[in-house]
């Protein structure tokens, strides 16, 4: 990887960039990969964080051990061609991601299944008596439009208290009531014993990491990096063609129309003088009388043997970095009127997380870069047509 500094930046006096590209996390650094690789492209890729990778970033802490500094990220996706795609910079080391919920007393899995239902009532129940036990407990809503109605709906008032109320409510500072249906649509009910977090075809860890991952994309001819500076600071002091911003798209503007309400969080990150601290990589705690939400211990997800461990508390707030989009109507519409503006600028594209303001996973938004990244190709394929045709 290629990193150069401001001072260098300002110095060397050369032709324009092709692409200045703000965010080295996946959409920032995919786009990046393809436009260098792929197109032959110049591209200067920065972030105001001083490393590559955004939210995926790991490292190794203090004590050697493998940690994920803004929370635990899993891979999953149904999509081979995304996997394919970036097999190119990581082997993979199979991992399937479990949860437990600390609930009562007991450690139970989450997404609810049988195992749940059992463990907490006490009950030995088979897969079809545990279909009828949740249809009892349902509630039906009649027109579902909250988190809530999803839930009460699906497993009625106990469980849903139980489980999600105190979660939800620690994890946006907002009732499930007043929150979309979508951020709990996700969350399946199970009666079968399958304890499996996610259920896509393809479940893996980088073999090495996300970072090395990163490393590895963004050493191509063609991309230099620059980390730990704003856009503001860069834009004044580089020239480039076109910018793709993989940042907040209500910053780009000068928050012009208000700002897009965001979700944070702060991790408070330990090391133990032990092996292992909890059975599973994430335990969820939906108690509303503990501050935080989730405790990940990261030894689980890296499959590092190490006499010590390191785990973090993520503790959401209203303050700090952008990581959560809000999902509410009014948010959505302010997000619109954004992206008209966006379409109305010539110069700039916006991708990713926070360019879009919407939740997506880390293969979703490989797939967003990936797909820019052909509709670049076949606009300029068209553009190398027309000037054929027109004989220049
Ligand atoms: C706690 C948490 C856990 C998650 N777990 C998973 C998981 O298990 N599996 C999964 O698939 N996905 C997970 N995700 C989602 C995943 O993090 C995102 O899909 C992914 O990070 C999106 O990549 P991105 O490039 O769009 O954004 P980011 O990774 O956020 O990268 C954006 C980068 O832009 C930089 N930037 C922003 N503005 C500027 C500016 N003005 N100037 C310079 N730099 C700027 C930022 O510093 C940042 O590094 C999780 C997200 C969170 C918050």
């Amino acid at each position: 990887m290629f990193q150069i500094t401001l001072e260098r930046l300002q110095t060397t006096a050369c032709e324009p960039y092709d692409y200045l590209i703000v965010g080295a996390g996946f959409a920032g650094s995919v786009i990046a990969e393809r436009l260098a690789a792929g197109a032959g492209k110049r591209v200067l890729l920065i972030d105001r964080r001083d490393h590559v990778g955004g939210n995926a970033y790991d490292h190794l802490d203090a004590a050697g051990v493998m940690v994920h500094r803004y929370g635990p990220h899993i891979f999953h996706t149904n999509a081979q061609r995304i996997v394919d795609y970036l097999s190119r910079f990581t082997q993979w080391r199979v991992y399937e991601h479990r949860v437990l919920a600390q609930v009562d007393g007991h450690l139970l899995p989450i997404p609810i299944n049988l195992d749940t239902l059992n463990g907490l009532f006490g009950l030995s129940m088979n897969e079809a008596e545990a279909e009828t036990f949740l249809a009892q407990r349902a509630e039906p809503v009649s027109m579902i439009r909250t988190s809530e109605d999803v839930v009460i709906n699906q497993i009625g008032r106990e469980l849903y208290e139980k489980f999600f109320q105190g979660y939800t409510r620690k994890q946006w500072g907002l009732d499930p009531s007043q929150l979309d249906k979508s951020v709990t649509a996700r969350v399946p009910t199970r009666t079968n014993r399958d304890d499996r977090y996610f259920t896509d075809s393809l479940q893996m860890m980088p073999l090495h990491g996300y970072t090395a991952l990163f490393e590895r994309m963004l050493d191509q001819p063609g991309i230099e990096v620059l980390l730990g500076v704003d856009f503001t600071t860069v834009r004044e002091r580089s020239r480039f063609r076109h910018v793709i911003f993989c940042g907040p798209i209500d910053e780009y503007f000068g928050f012009c129309l208000g700002r897009l309400p965001y979700r944070s969080l702060r991790f408070a990150h330990e090391t133990l003088p032990q092996s292992q601290f909890q059975p599973v990589a994430v335990v969820n705690y939906p108690d509303p009388t503990v501050p935080y939400t989730r405790i990940t211990e990261y030894k689980h997800l890296t499959g590092q043997v190490h006499p010590m461990t390191s785990i973090s508390y993520e503790f959401p707030c209203a303050e700090g970095d952008p990581y959560y989009p809000i999902p509410r109507k009014a948010n959505a519409e302010l997000y619109q009127r954004y992206k008209a503006l966006a379409d109305a600028t010539p110069g700039v594209t916006f991708l990713g997380r926070l360019g879009t303001y919407k939740y997506y996973n880390m293969d979703q938004v490989v797939g967003q870069a990936l797909a820019l990244y052909q509709r670049i190709e076949q606009a300029t394929l068209a553009e190398e047509q027309v000037s054929v045709a027109a004989g220049k």
